[in-house]
């Protein structure tokens, strides 16, 4: 037995869990989905969630794959042409990634909104506090005055002039059901799901079958890179995306552990 058995399962601090814990990335995420729950911007609901990505992320190898990273590259692509890009935060996100969603809105200068499941007042508050002790500054989703057709009144609030005006939206752990409801509005989007097989990323224009810890701070990193480059080769790269093929390698290696994928 080495050392690291001996991690406790509930840590105090994500500085406790060793950097070269060989599940480090998962324990990572874990701790940060629990302390979500405790601070009320989690619900229960997104522990199954996790759960199911994280095993998804392991037959993955717990990496980005170069069609991961090709994906990512068009998304941030796909961001920087965008008139208005929106990115969508839920419960898991606000965990997860606050920090980095931050950031990547202020490097392809969209907006921030929160979208909730299963919405209730006291949790956008929540994560609309986190968001801002993070360094954002304007967080949407709190007056929802606009809703997406189709759908079920407290899943279908968005703001007016927040994703409900989007032309490009990021919704990172997207319900099937809202990605599919988005997609009919015409919005192109960008998914983050770590299941190929999930009806979120089958409907995505960009799907990014990746860990949400690892796939923001890289199409923030692609979208600095891309930032100064001609529109005509934004779009290039957009054009040669094939999100179907990037699901196939994404279930390929699922399936057989393909390191080509
Ligand atoms: P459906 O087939 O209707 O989409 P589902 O099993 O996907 O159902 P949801 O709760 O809607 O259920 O989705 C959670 C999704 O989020 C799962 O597909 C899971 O793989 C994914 N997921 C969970 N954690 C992460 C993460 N850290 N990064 C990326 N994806 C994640
Ligand atoms: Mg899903």
């Amino acid at each position: 037995m080495s050392d690291h058995d001996t991690v406790p399962a509930d840590v105090e601090h994500e500085e406790e869990i060793p950097e070269d814990h060989p599940r480090y990335q998962d324990l990572l995420t874990r701790h940060r989905i629990e302390r979500g729950v405790e601070k009320g911007i989690t619900h229960l609901q997104g522990m199954h969630a996790e759960g199911r990505g994280s095993a998804f992320d392991y037959l993955l190898g717990e990496e980005t794959t170069p069609s991961a990273n090709e994906a990512e590259r068009a998304a941030a692509a796909v961001l920087l042409l965008a008139e208005h890009p929106v990115l969508s935060i839920n419960g898991n996100v606000a965990a997860l990634v606050p920090g980095e969603m931050v950031e990547l809105a202020a490097v392809v200068d969209a907006d921030l909104e929160v979208n909730l499941f299963n919405r209730t007042p006291e949790r956008i508050e929540a994560i609309a506090d986190h968001l801002r002790d993070h360094g954002a500054e304007e967080v949407k989703g709190i007056e929802a005055d606009a809703r997406i057709p189709n759908l079920e009144h407290e899943r279908a609030k968005v703001d007016g002039d927040g994703i409900f005006d989007a032309d490009v939206v990021l919704v990172p752990l997207e319900d099937g059901d809202r990605a599919e409801a988005l997609d009919a509005m015409g919005k192109t989007e960008i998914v983050v799901d770590l299941n190929p097989m999930s009806r979120s990323p089958r409907v995505a224009d960009v799907p990014i079958v990746d860990n949400i810890i690892r796939a923001i701070p890289n199409v923030t990193e692609h979208a600095r890179k891309l930032a100064d480059r001609e529109e005509a080769e934004l779009e290039a790269i957009v054009e040669a995306f094939d999100p179907e093929a990037a699901l196939e390698a994404a279930e390929e290696r699922i399936r057989t552990g393909a390191v080509d994928g």
